[in-house]
């Protein structure tokens, strides 16, 4: 397979020539080669949604025409034959889970920002007042060209997630998707264009991080840069976007508590613990990697899920059967095995993984899977604690009190996701109130509604993506004020400037 940059509504080879693979990591063959984008093609793809956004017809049409074509988007993703195999090929995950959670929720956050674009007022009248006589008017606007850069975990979600608000909004948009998985987001901007989305609106460039997403998000042309990626390049991409003052929405890095209350159904609990820390072999920035477990059922619990993450069955990412597939490639796992080579000095050996499974299927490349990893009585300071893995790795640790419980969980610099396990839901509310987190499950993990909003406290981000605040933060605000004076007689223009001068 051969794929190309798609800029202004079609698939064009970068200026460079240059072309990288993209391999599938469960077998390590190539399974596609790709235009790799340069500073030249970020350019044109620049030049393309500037021309879209400031002459072209898509800011221009009403909100109503926009939501139908997003609709249309939404009805050929769910329709599209190879989009979930597409998907798990070219990131790993397993095609059980892209089936029923990536693409149904891909697609429905095109339906989602459908109906925002088509119910959220464009213009609001605000009630007369005597103490601002006139006619003031709020409007919304699109603010211009985006960019977008988005992570390989989970690549399709992840632009549409990008791509869906901002076009809704009447913006235009260049994505940078990650090296390792650009094949969906590809296939988003052509089956966009198919649909009837006007050429330049969705620029697609996958291109290094440090060249391709550097020159996005400092460029005097992009008036917003929306990221999600780990914490380390959020940092950057403030600074970069500093100097043409643009908003930033950071979408950031995680190490979410999972508290697991002495009143909890210890059966349930331990499979919202698997279910919270493994999804995707761990690679979620919202997973639940530090698991508090109240101290009385600590040694009953801990077991439990050591046998529950034994049960759970590696094997090809395209068997419906698998539970769990293989990293992101071969040099994300070396880095988890470097990490749990840190948690073995800093706490002892790991109670179960630590190492990559036995007994794969033929042709699966072992290296490149690892096993569900579980440190026990960690100290919350430690660094398997406190950093960021992105693997199959947990930490599990022992509090006694509620109190306790809620301190350990906000010792992070993150607060992008929370959990709590219990048979009192009253007590489990009045914790999830005191956590500092963007999202708290109760009894639950990944539940995602996509009308509510979604993005961290602390530095796993800024602002919020999905539902109407994640629509609202790529509107800009105008306030357009009437002198009433014509209308009037009696309040003359610029009364008091006026009388003063
Ligand atoms: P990353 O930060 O290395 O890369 C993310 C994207 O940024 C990629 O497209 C990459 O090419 C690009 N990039 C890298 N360096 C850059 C630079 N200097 N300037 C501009 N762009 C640059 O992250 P990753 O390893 O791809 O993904 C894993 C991270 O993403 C984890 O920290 C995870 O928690 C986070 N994540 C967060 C969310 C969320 O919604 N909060 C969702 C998924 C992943």
């Amino acid at each position: 397979m051969r794929t190309r940059l798609f800029i202004d509504g079609q698939f064009q080879e970068a200026a460079s020539g240059e072309i990288f693979p993209t391999r599938d990591p469960a077998r390590l063959t190539e399974i596609a080669h790709i235009s790799r984008a340069g500073l030249e093609d970020v350019d044109r793809a620049l030049a393309a949604a500037r021309h879209a956004f400031d002459h072209g017809p898509w800011p221009r049409m009403s909100p109503a025409e926009r939501a139908e074509l997003l609709r249309a988007i939404a009805d050929r993703l769910e329709s599209h034959p190879d989009l979930a195999e597409l998907e798990a090929r070219d990131s790993g995950g397993t095609i059980r889970r892209i089936s029923v959670m990536d693409v149904p929720w891909a697609v429905g956050t095109f339906r989602a920002f459908a109906d925002l674009a088509e119910h959220t007022p464009e213009e609001v009248d605000l009630p007369f007042d005597e103490r601002a006589p006139g006619r003031h008017v709020v409007r919304r606007e699109p603010i211009g060209v985006c960019a977008g850069i988005i992570p390989w975990n989970f690549p399709l979600l992840m632009a549409a997630w990008k791509v869906a608000p901002a076009i809704a909004a009447g913006n235009t948009l260049v994505l940078k998707p990650a090296c390792m998985t650009p094949l969906t987001a590809l296939e988003l901007a052509d089956v966009a264009h198919r649909a009837g989305l006007p050429p330049g609106v969705l620029n697609v460039i996958p291109g290094p991080g440090e060249v391709v997403g550097e020159a996005l998000a400092s460029s005097p042309l992009v008036d917003k840069v929306a990221f999600t990626g780990s914490t380390a390049v959020g940092r950057r991409i403030m600074e970069l976007a500093s100097p043409t003052v643009k908003p930033v929405l950071l979408e950031l890095g995680g190490k979410s508590a999972n508290i697991v209350l002495d009143d909890a159904d210890l059966d349930v609990a331990a499979g919202a613990v698997l279910w919270a820390a493994f999804i995707h072999a761990g690679q979620a920035c919202e997973a639940g990697t530090r698991v508090l477990v109240q101290r009385s059922i600590f040694e009953e619990l801990t077991q439990l899920l050591v046998e529950r993450a034994a049960a759970l069955r590696f094997g090809d990412p395209l068997d419906p059967d698998s539970d769990l597939g293989p990293l992101a490639s071969r040099d994300r796992a070396k880095h988890v095995a470097a990490y749990v080579a840190i948690g073995v000095g800093e706490v002892g050996p790991p109670i179960c993984g630590g190492a990559h499974p036995d007994g794969l299927p033929e042709g699966l490349d072992r290296e490149a899977f690892y096993l569900p990893t579980i440190f026990k009585d960690v100290d919350n300071r430690a660094r398997i604690a406190q950093e960021e893995i992105f693997g199959p790795v947990i930490t599990v640790t022992a509090f006694d009190t509620d109190d306790e419980a809620v301190a350990l969980a906000n010792d992070t610099i993150y607060g992008l996701a929370a959990g709590v396990q219990s048979g009192d839901v009253g007590r489990a509310r009045a914790i999830a109130r005191r956590l500092q987190a963007g999202t708290v499950w109760i009894n639950d993990w990944h539940a995602f509604d996509l009308r509510a909003p979604f993005g961290g406290y602390k530095q796993s981000g800024i602002g919020r993506e999905l539902g109407r605040w994640g629509f609202e933060s790529y509107q800009q605000l105008k306030h357009i004020g009437e002198n009433p004076a014509l209308e009037q007689a009696s309040h003359p223009p610029l009364a008091v400037l006026g009388n003063a001068v």
